[in-house]
């Protein structure tokens, strides 16, 4: 029998805390693009956003919401490396790790738009194939990219973000079926969002 490469999927992200929206998203890519596994890469302390959860805390909320999905896994890779992540990093240490595997990073369409005006996007095109996922109300408005290494993958709608469940959890609002249950326990077990301010 024929042997294809291994089709590895990589979804970066804060995950904080991850949501059915990012599970959902990553389902579909899998799906679409055949691949044999989704890598979920929470990153390390993010460099453009407000100041995240302890990275152990996404970490393992991460773990819970995709332990019964066999082809999910998670990677400490960005919250091992010191210092902020990028995506460039990212897919240099899953390259390295994955030499012979064909990669495809996963996207919202929001954080596509930034990545393609980062310095190194050049190199970025040759490391991965990326797949820009739709979601409600960010419209992809990057132009300056290969087309022939990017894919655009519409998905079913959830107006899920981590912001809007972070505020939930701190105006006492439920955030069950948003997350999935085991992450919704996490939060509760550990105190998190009481205090948050984003
Ligand atoms: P925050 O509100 O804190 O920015 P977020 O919900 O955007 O959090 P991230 O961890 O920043 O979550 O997102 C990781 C990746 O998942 C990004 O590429 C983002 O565009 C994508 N993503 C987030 N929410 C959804 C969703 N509901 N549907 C599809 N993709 C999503
Ligand atoms: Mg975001």
């Amino acid at each position: 029998m024929a042997q294809r490469p291994r089709r590895l999927g990589i979804m970066g992200g804060t995950f904080d805390p991850i949501h059915h929206g990012h599970l959902v998203a990553a389902s579909e890519v899998a799906q679409h693009f055949g691949l044999d596994e989704v890598v979920f890469v929470p990153t390390g302390q993010p460099y453009q956003k407000r100041q995240a959860s302890p990275s152990e805390h996404r970490y393992l909320m991460t773990v819970v919401a995709t332990a019964s999905n066999p082809r999910f896994r998670v990677s400490r890779a960005d919250i091992d490396r010191s210092g902020p992540t990028y995506t460039i990093d990212t897919l240099r240490d899953m390259r390295d790790a994955h030499p012979d595997a064909e990669l495809f990073f996963i996207t919202g369409a929001d954080a596509f738009a930034s990545i393609v005006e980062w310095k190194d996007a050049d190199e970025l095109w040759e490391l991965a194939h990326f797949v820009a996922v739709t979601r409600p109300g960010h419209e992809m408005e990057a132009t300056d990219y290969p087309p022939e290494r990017v894919s655009r993958l519409e998905i079913p709608a959830l107006a899920i973000s981590s912001t809007d469940c972070r505020a939930r959890v701190r105006a006492g609002y439920p955030v069950w079926y948003l997350v999935p249950d085991g992450v919704v326990q996490y939060i509760s077990k550990h105190d998190l969002y009481r205090r948050d301010t984003a």
